[in-house]
């Protein structure tokens, strides 16, 4: 069971990116789980017709006795989906939210059950808070991949994350992969986003360029793989998918 957490700036693409890994891997026969650690809940809506499916700490708050099938979506991609969720605005701290719905999965042996190929965390990367640390921490995810664009912000976010991370794996926890370059076509942008790797001590490991299907996709609910399979990017998405299940190096 491969597991790797995906983070990133906010609105970098990371839930559009690892969506599209998810359907790859699915339509190779593989069994994906997809876990949403963002309390906005939208991070598999492209894998469930543009819908946003109940969170896990919404059903639990309706019933602390839910079962599994409540928690996990399968999508119509075959793709296991699980939103975390997050609290009561103004009243819970989001990053225990993740901490909780994570724990309930555990207990609930969903790992077990499921036995999935590989789990894809989709995290938010503004804050490296407690709990949005917790996929890189306790033994979830194994490898941590950065999206990222030639942006400042984004530069700023993806240097912050891998120190956190960098923290982490000195004491055995997940490892940084490499930043995934998810082109906004600024100027000098290839460039940029080397020199950021260099500094943070990693590689740019996939340059995925900015393409107008990815919203002709969403605006169908479906991901570029799912919509537009034949395409260029669907292809990009494929591969990057095969990148990160064989475990391959930069290019
Ligand atoms: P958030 O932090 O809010 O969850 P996010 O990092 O998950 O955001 P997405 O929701 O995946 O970001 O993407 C933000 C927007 O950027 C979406 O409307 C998506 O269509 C667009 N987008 C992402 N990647 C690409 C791309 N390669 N080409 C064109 N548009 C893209
Ligand atoms: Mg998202």
């Amino acid at each position: 069971m491969k597991k790797i957490a995906i983070y990133g700036k906010g609105g970098i693409g990371k839930s559009t990116t690892v969506s599209n890994i998810s359907a790859s891997l699915a339509s190779m026969g593989l069994v994906v789980l997809q876990i949403g650690c963002d309390p906005k809940a939208d991070s598999t809506r492209n894998l469930t017709g543009g819908k946003n499916i109940p969170t896990v700490l919404e059903t639990l708050r309706k019933n602390g006795d839910a079962d599994l099938e409540e928690l996990v979506y399968k999508s119509t991609t075959g793709v296991l989906c699980v939103e975390a969720g997050g609290p009561v605005p103004g009243v819970g701290c989001a990053g225990r939210g993740i901490i909780t719905a994570f724990e309930k999965l555990e207990e609930l042996d969903a790992y077990e059950k499921y036995n999935p190929d590989i789990i894809l965390y989709d995290v938010l990367g503004d804050v490296v808070c407690g709990g949005f640390a917790m996929p890189i921490r306790g033994g979830y995810a194994e490898e941590v991949c950065i999206v990222t664009s030639g942006e400042m912000m984004s530069l700023y976010a993806a240097s912050n994350i891998s120190y956190a991370v960098k923290s982490f794996e000195n004491r055995g926890y997940a490892s940084l992969k490499g930043l995934i370059l998810n082109a906004k076509n600024i100027e000098g942008e290839n460039e940029l986003v080397d020199n950021a790797a260099k500094e943070i001590e990693t590689s740019v490991i996939y340059r995925m360029p900015r393409h107008p299907l990815v919203q002709k996709a969403e605006e169908q609910g479906k991901t570029v793989v799912e919509a537009f399979p034949d395409s260029d990017m669907a292809e990009h998405y494929r591969n990057l998918a095969k990148l990160l299940l064989d475990g391959g190096d930069a290019k």
